[in-house]
């Protein structure tokens, strides 16, 4: 059936500006990770999309990998987009990026020109767009020159490629320097993708002062801890779940040494009339340097009990309190 998305999408979303860029984003956006190779279920990766949209949600995040195998997140995604979303696209903020293991050899990974350049081009064709909304470095390379790096970023937005740049997984001096390359290139660098969640807080040491210093945004990534920060694992480890899966990055003793914690954060959101999920989502949403919050979700209603993390933003300082004394 044909797709017409819902009138309503833009009603309750909320947009947040990131950093001092002209771009407003999704509070919530949804990331393609998991849930959208080709060893999942197209049609469930369309009600996906669709929903989201429908939600409000304008920024779908990918990157050249996302599968498995790798580019099948891309190609799904392309497939979905040419019935559904064409009609959507300048609705749409849609990223991809390299840095990490791509193809066979010397050029198929990490920061140089060479990667970044034949990267994106395969990425385009792959989801069948004329250019993404936004393109990552994945990681840092230590081996490659920054200028490098930053210079093919530069290079793909004055191609008309990406309409604008950002990094990921970088640390608070590495950011720093990217941001003075990326300025003298005259380049606009808008966001930094950074793990963050209650069980990683990693950004709150250096990374979030420099993103504000430099004018970027945050955009936080495994906002669930992989779904660790829901209810899903309190009475054990379901079948379905990415802990249980054979290519996830989540082992099951990982969730079983947080499952206390997990406990007792739950305990603290079942007294504020929210779901874990949601608790954790609004936790992070409470950083003004957070523009979104890049959740990923393996059904359709999954995405809507996150979006409703958005009926509840407001944290007591004991309740903050509580939590940091959970999570440390
Ligand atoms: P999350 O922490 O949001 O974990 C998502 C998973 O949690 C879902 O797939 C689902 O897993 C479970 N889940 C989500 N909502 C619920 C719910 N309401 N109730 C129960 N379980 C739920 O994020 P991801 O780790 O998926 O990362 C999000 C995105 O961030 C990625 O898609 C990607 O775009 C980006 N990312 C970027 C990285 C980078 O290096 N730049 C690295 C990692 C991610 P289940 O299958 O068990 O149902």
């Amino acid at each position: 059936k044909d797709y017409l998305a819902s009138p309503e999408r833009y009603l309750t979303m909320t947009y947040n500006r990131t950093g001092n860029s002209g771009v407003l984003l999704p509070a919530i956006s949804l990331g393609l990770w998991h849930n959208f190779g080709f060893v999942d279920n197209l049609q469930n990766a369309r009600k996906v999309l669709r929903c989201a949209f429908d939600l409000g949600i304008t920024h779908f995040d990918l990157a050249n990998n996302y599968g498995p195998p790798y580019g099948s997140a891309e190609e799904n995604f392309g497939t979905i987009y040419k019935k559904d979303f064409k009609n959507y696209r300048d609705e749409l903020f849609i990223a991809s990026k390299a840095g990490y293991d791509m193809w066979p050899g010397p050029y198929g990974n990490w920061g140089s020109r060479k990667y970044l350049i034949a990267s994106i081009d395969q990425s385009l064709k792959r989801m069948g767009l004329d250019y993404v909304d936004i393109f990552y470095h994945h990681r840092p390379d230590p081996d490659t020159p920054l200028e490098e790096t930053m210079g093919a970023l530069a290079d793909m937005v004055r191609q008309g490629k990406a309409l604008y740049v950002g990094i990921s997984n970088y640390q608070p001096e590495e950011t720093k320097k990217a941001a003075g390359i990326l300025k003298r290139l005259n380049t606009p660098f808008i966001l930094h993708q950074a793990r963050y969640s209650m069980f990683d807080r990693w950004v709150e040491d250096g990374l979030l002062h420099t993103l504000k210093d430099n004018g970027v945004g945050c955009i936080a990534f495994s906002p669930l801890a992989q779904g660790m920060l829901t209810d899903k694992y309190i009475h054990g480890i379901p079948e379905d779940s990415r802990a249980n899966k054979a290519f996830s990055f989540l082992n099951t003793d990982t969730v079983k040494n947080n499952i206390e914690k997990v406990k007792a954060l739950n305990a603290i959101a079942v007294k504020r009339e929210q779901k874990l999920s949601q608790m954790a989502i609004a936790w992070l949403l409470r950083q003004p340097q957070v523009s979104s919050v890049l959740v990923g979700a393996s059904s359709a209603n999954q995405l809507k009990e996150n979006v409703k993390a958005l009926d509840n933003l407001k944290f007591t300082e004991e309740e903050l309190k509580l939590i940091d004394g959970i999570v440390g």
